[in-house]
């Protein structure tokens, strides 16, 4: 597209806008398991009543705009009640996930440093399954990333010996997940816990998919370990709320123990010919919008709210196991929340995937083991059957195929 010399009409736009969204995935009828959060039309209807009630403002300017800090300072504090922050834990909100894991790895490195660990070369060491956005900020800050199979006993959990063996005097975090993506599994961060302790190395628990989802689903009586501040070594979280937070996109929370840890991740600068400036994290500009939809979804929804819509998400996670175990799949592991993948022992899963994929699934895979994945949403609730009948139809369009290419074999051998 190139710039048009005068304007359009805004009406013209829109529908231009709106038409372009015609060929997208179609997640508001329920066939999209990855990518949206979708809690309902009421759900939606606020986030964007209170992100656009914000939107001009900017998160830059804690002086110029105290709603927006103090409604920030709301958002940590909600998130630390939740996820057992001890007296004087802090934070701030971030951009989302890669953001909130960026941060926290910058942080651990400066205090590595400040402590006179880590001064050549640093590294993090990471169970196989941790998120690419580890990589990602590694890559940006030159440090090596150490990645450690997981177990290979069935549960897919991080290998706490094996990562603990890994560690040296350059280690400046050890990561284990609440849950990691590609299998919906909690590692067990305990048992890293005592790893990091033993090593003196900052542990960071990345919760960016069940930060805002496993505390409320304890609270329904699922039986989730022990997987935040209240494991003594965790130094820090992610946590996304744009998520199974149900905020607006472009927000997440970094957590950290103590202000001591935090002091390490905001930016100070003078050395320039505009105003001193202190930004707490990546970001210059910050969207209020996001700060204010996330805060207005929290506030609306209270603990009874994220508990009944976990609990929706947990039921249908259940009922889509049972569904696919009576199909022949294996479910990976023994995920507890909103994440769920299965293989079946005959047939691969990006096969199925593809005919799932024809009936217009828009889903995710894993690809160690090839495994279906499905990040579910409260409104998924609705769409159990339908997805298990085309799964079913799709798991026998590939055994009859996988039965005309033996007899073709037989035929032509
Ligand atoms: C989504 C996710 C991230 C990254 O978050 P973004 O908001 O996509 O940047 C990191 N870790 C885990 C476990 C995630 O599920």
């Amino acid at each position: 597209m190139r710039m048009s010399e005068h304007g359009r009409a805004w009406d013209d736009v829109q529908r231009d806008l709106v038409g372009r969204g015609g060929r997208d995935a179609k997640w508001r009828d329920g066939k999209t398991a990855v990518y949206v959060f979708n809690a309902g039309e009421e759900i939606a209807q606020i986030q964007k009543e209170a992100y656009a009630a914000y939107m001009s403002e900017n998160g830059l300017g804690p002086l110029a705009f105290p709603s927006l800090n103090q409604m920030e300072q709301d958002v940590i504090s909600m998130g630390l009640g939740l996820l057992h922050g001890p007296e004087g834990s802090t934070g701030a909100m971030t951009s989302g996930g890669t953001d909130s894991i960026t941060m926290a790895i910058k942080t651990a490195r400066d205090y590595a440093r400040a402590n006179g660990r880590a001064m050549q070369s640093a590294n993090v060491v990471l169970p196989y399954s941790a998120h690419l956005a580890f990589d990602k900020a590694c890559h940006l800050m030159d440090i090596d990333v150490r990645r450690i199979p997981v177990r290979t006993d069935g549960t897919f959990e991080a290998d706490a010996d094996a990562m603990e063996a890994a560690c040296d005097a350059e280690t400046i975090m050890m990561v284990g997940s609440a849950p990691n993506f590609p299998h919906g599994i909690i590692d067990p961060i305990e048992q890293l816990g005592e790893a990091a302790e033993r090593q003196g190395v900052w542990l960071h628990v990345d919760a960016c998919v069940g930060g805002y989802f496993a505390p409320f689903a304890r609270m329904n009586g699922v039986p989730v370990p022990p997987f935040d501040f209240e494991v003594p070594a965790v130094h820090s979280m992610s946590a996304d709320l744009h998520k199974y937070g149900y905020a607006a996109k472009g927000a997440s929370t970094v957590l950290f123990r103590s202000e001591e840890l935090y002091q390490h991740m905001p930016f100070d600068f003078s050395c320039w010919s505009g105003a001193p400036m202190k930004t707490p994290t990546l970001a210059g500009t910050r969207p209020g919008g996001a700060i204010s939809a996330a805060w207005a979804i929290m506030n609306y929804l209270g603990i009874d709210g994220y508990r009944r819509l976990q609990g929706k998400v947990c039921d249908t996670r259940e009922r889509v196991a049972e569904g696919v175990k009576a199909l022949g799949f294996e479910v990976l592991g023994n995920p507890m929340l909103g994440l769920i993948a299965f293989r079946h022992p005959d047939h691969h899963a990006f096969a199925i995937y593809g005919e799932l994929y024809k009936r217009g699934w828009f889903t995710s895979a894993t690809k160690e083991p090839p495994s279906l994945h499905l990040m579910l949403s409260p409104e998924h609730a609705n769409y159990v059957d339908d997805y298990l009948e085309d799964l079913s139809a799709s798991l026998n369009a590939v055994v009859q195929a996988a039965g005309s290419a033996q007899k073709a074999d037989v035929r032509y051998s």
